[in-house]
């Protein structure tokens, strides 16, 4: 099913794996802002990651696809997996740009504590200009834990932010991780088809294979 976008919800991550905290939080912005469509976009090689830690991109693309099957209003990108090289955000978006025209609006969607690492995004300026960002929040999350840099940026750019609370979901890519390192079930946390994926493929059965033992923020 194909609909006509002019807004467009933008979910960045390295999804290793895809999980139910991402797809309430899509679904919620989406919702919230009146979004015609949320595009994830599983990353290339993130700066901010050890790459001989992260699950080869095909894999981590296919269990998005997978995850996002039933919603019509879900779609997966492959922009950040197919440019070589590491992957910021400033290309992820030109990219898009050029294939959704310049007429759409660009909404980001991160969680609020992958927000305040904004400045070591490259642009973030540009980026700013570029897009809103919808920075997820957990019930309870306000910007007074934020630095005084951060905050600053934050107030000189405010028109570009948004915040939604989103239900207390603690579910992260580096607890299934481990879940599955220590043979614990996956079920509810995300997707059956997800399971059955990572079953079939055997991954992240070993230790610093697919993903470190603790998890960034992003
Ligand atoms: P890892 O534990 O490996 O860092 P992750 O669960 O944080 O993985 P990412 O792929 O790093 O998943 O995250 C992609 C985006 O989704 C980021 O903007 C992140 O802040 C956000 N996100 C991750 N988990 C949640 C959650 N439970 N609720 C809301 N947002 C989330
Ligand atoms: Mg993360």
């Amino acid at each position: 099913m194909s609909f006509e976008v002019r807004k467009l919800g933008i979910m960045g991550g390295t999804f290793d794996p895809i999980h139910y905290g991402h797809l309430v939080t899509a679904e919620a912005v989406r919702t919230e802002f009146d979004l015609d469509q949320v595009v994830f976009v599983p990353s290339g090689l993130p700066p901010h990651k050890d790459p001989a830690t992260i699950t080869p991109p095909q894999h981590r693309y296919l269990m998005a696809v997978l995850a996002t099957l039933t919603n019509p209003h879900f779609e997966v990108s492959r922009v950040d997996i197919d440019r070589p090289g590491v992957t910021y955000t400033v290309d992820t978006l030109a990219d898009l740009r050029r294939e959704y025209g310049p007429e759409v609006e660009f909404y980001f969607i991160t969680g609020a504590d992958a927000l305040a690492e904004i400045f070591s995004w490259k642009n973030a300026e540009e980026l700013v200009r570029e897009c809103t960002f919808v920075g997820a929040t957990r019930p309870g999350f306000t910007l007074e834990h934020l630095s005084p840099e951060v905050e600053e940026f934050y107030h000189r750019n405010a028109a570009s932010f948004r915040f939604i609370e989103v239900p207390a979901l603690a579910i992260s890519s580096t607890d299934l991780r481990r879940r599955i390192r220590e043979g614990r079930s996956l079920r509810y946390l995300t997707p059956e088809e997800v399971v059955f994926y990572i079953k079939k493929n055997g991954l992240y059965r070993k230790t610093g294979e697919n993903g470190p033992e603790e998890g960034g923020t992003a």
